[in-house]
């Protein structure tokens, strides 16, 4: 079962890979988009958030990669995004993001990716996550379980308002950075 996802992820990631030009894919080697539209969803959090920005540059420097996909068949009910440990190789520990645009806004969507990237970052920072049981325990060390074995930190919860509130204060940060820096 969890091969078979392995490898229909990897078919889409190299059809999708194939279909988009290559200059117009994020300089990340350790978030993986799947599809043409979360290619798109990397690039406009990129743009409007210095905060996902700096968690994508923290994520270059761990051991996980992170596949990202921002579609969830058949979900209607439940969180809107999730991660979830796939596989593992010597070097490196692979996870999946799925976020769902048909029940987020754009603007949403920008905040969820901050907050999956900073539970990676939690999984990137524990070595003995080596699979679903690990992630699930290393969860109940450092978060809380909201329903069954769905789990949530405080960390996630923090960068995702961070996010919000950094987008609510207008589309080009760096103009607003600038302003922010000219008394
Ligand atoms: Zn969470």
């Amino acid at each position: 079962m969890r091969k078979a996802l392995i490898v229909g992820l990897l078919t889409l990631s190299v059809a999708s890979s194939a279909a988009a030009d290559q200059d117009t894919l994020p300089p990340w080697t350790h978030l993986r988009p799947l599809s043409p539209s979360a290619i798109d969803l990397v690039w406009e959090s990129m743009s409007r958030s210095s905060i996902v920005e700096d968690l994508l540059r923290q994520l270059e420097e761990t051991g996980v990669v992170v596949y990202l996909t921002d579609s969830m068949p058949g979900a209607v009910a439940g969180p809107v995004s999730h991660l979830v440990y796939l596989s593992n190789d010597e070097t490196t520990r692979y996870l999946l993001v799925r976020i769902d645009r048909w029940r987020s806004t754009p603007f949403e969507r920008i905040a969820l990716l901050a907050h999956e990237l900073q539970h990676a970052l939690e999984v990137a920072a524990a070595p003995e996550v080596r699979d679903a049981q690990g992630l699930a325990k290393l969860y109940r060390r450092i978060g809380w379980e909201n329903q069954k074995d769905k789990f949530e930190t405080e960390a996630a919860q923090m960068v995702g308002a961070q996010v919000r509130k950094q987008l609510t204060k207008g589309p080009d940060r760096r103009r607003a950075a600038l302003s922010v820096a000219t008394p």
